[in-house]
């Protein structure tokens, strides 16, 4: 085996990325080396990137939460995996597994959890080290650029509509329809909802409509929360705010219906006001949601793996990091970009 991998450091926050050649990890007790084949380019390392939220990554750091590769090598006592699995290493890299919030299941929240490209090194790189008890196992017949997106963006947005409580029937909004947004709409369609998709861009909703959105809001050319009204019959049962922008957090709430969930996934630094007597009147929940938890990312990826759900990708080289990155911060990402290794 070789000795040396290329790989996509930040080091200097809000600053391209440096693409250097280092010494391959080697898997110490309990990690697995994972050779990787594809990984997403999602809107969290642009923040990571760019050192947007108070607690920062140490510098430098290889980014990349979406990444699925091979196990090549495992450390001693690994059991969970063995080489030649199709794994993805995901955001939640690793949590104690004893705390209050893991034996509920609630992982994302342990106070010892680990965040794959940013406590962890990532998967902007030919191999990444991965804890095996938390990998994402791919099913078989899922082809690992496919699979990439669903780690984070397919996981975050499923376990958000899952957290509106919305049930079949009712109505959904997906507040921004880029990585996230584009797979929330599929998975809500599958579960049974009625969907409004919003964005500020009318190439995001002509593609919201051809994943099956039933109505399209243009918040730039309209008052969203008057059309989500109305198309809705008085606000929708669950709202999803996945876009990075303030202003769409307090529209959000606005859309939301009496006795409805409104869930904030998007994470743009900052705050937004919220409208107490509306939120309080009309016993409107605003609830967090990060990422999802193990069974989570197993259910997310089951439903791609019956072909109800599938990322729309745009595949590119590691070197175009910086461009991908460019792009993305100006809403030029049509869905999700997935950077594409080469075997060699
Ligand atoms: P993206 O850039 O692919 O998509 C964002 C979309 O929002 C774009 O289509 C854009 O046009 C749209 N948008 C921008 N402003 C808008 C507005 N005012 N109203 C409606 N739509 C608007 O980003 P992504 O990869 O989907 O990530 C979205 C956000 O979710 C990021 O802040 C990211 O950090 C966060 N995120 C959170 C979690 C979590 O666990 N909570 C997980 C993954 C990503
Ligand atoms: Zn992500
Ligand atoms: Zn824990």
């Amino acid at each position: 085996m070789k000795s040396k991998m290329q790989a996509a450091f930040v080091e200097a926050f809000g600053k391209p990325l440096v693409l250097k050649e280092v010494d391959i990890p080697t898997p110490g007790t309990g990690q697995v080396l994972v050779k990787t084949e594809a990984c997403g380019v999602c809107h969290t390392d642009l923040h990571a990137a760019n050192g947007d939220w108070p607690l920062k990554p140490t510098l430098p750091f290889i980014p990349g939460h979406e990444g699925i590769g091979i196990v090549t090598a495992i450390g001693t006592g690994v059991t969970a995996v063995k080489e030649g699995d199709r794994v993805g290493v995901p955001w939640l890299y690793s949590a104690c597994g004893h705390c209050e919030y893991c034996l509920a299941a609630h992982e994302p929240v342990c106070r010892e959890a680990q965040f794959g490209g940013y406590t962890k090194n990532g998967g902007f790189a030919d191999y990444i080290l991965a804890d095996p008890n938390y990998v994402a196992h791919i099913p078989a017949h899922l082809a690992a650029r496919d699979a990439a997106p669903l780690i984070c963006a397919g996981i975050t947005s499923y376990k958000g509509i899952k957290e509106t409580q919305a049930r079949p029937g009712e109505w959904v909004v997906i507040s921004g329809v880029g990585g996230l947004g584009h797979l929330g709409i599929q998975y809500a369609k599958a579960m049974g909802l009625h969907v409004c998709a919003v964005d500020i861009d009318d190439g995001k909703l002509a593609h919201a409509k051809r994943l099956g959105a039933d109505v399209m809001v243009n918040a730039k050319d309209e008052d969203p929360i008057a059309a989500v009204k109305k198309a809705t019959g008085g606000g929708a049962h669950g709202v999803l705010i996945t876009a990075p922008s303030l202003g769409a957090f307090k529209q959000g709430v606005g859309m939301t219906r009496k006795h409805g969930t409104c869930v904030l996934v998007g994470l743009p630094p900052g705050e937004f006001p919220t409208p107490l007597f509306d939120v309080v009147a009309n016993c409107i929940t605003i609830k967090g949601s990060f990422v999802g938890n193990r069974r989570d990312m197993a259910e997310a990826l089951a439903f791609a793996a019956d072909g109800k759900v599938k990322a729309d990708i745009e595949l590119q080289p590691l070197s175009a990091i910086n461009d991908v990155f460019h792009r993305l911060a100006h809403g030029d990402v049509p869905s999700r970009v997935v950077l594409e290794f080469t075997s060699h």
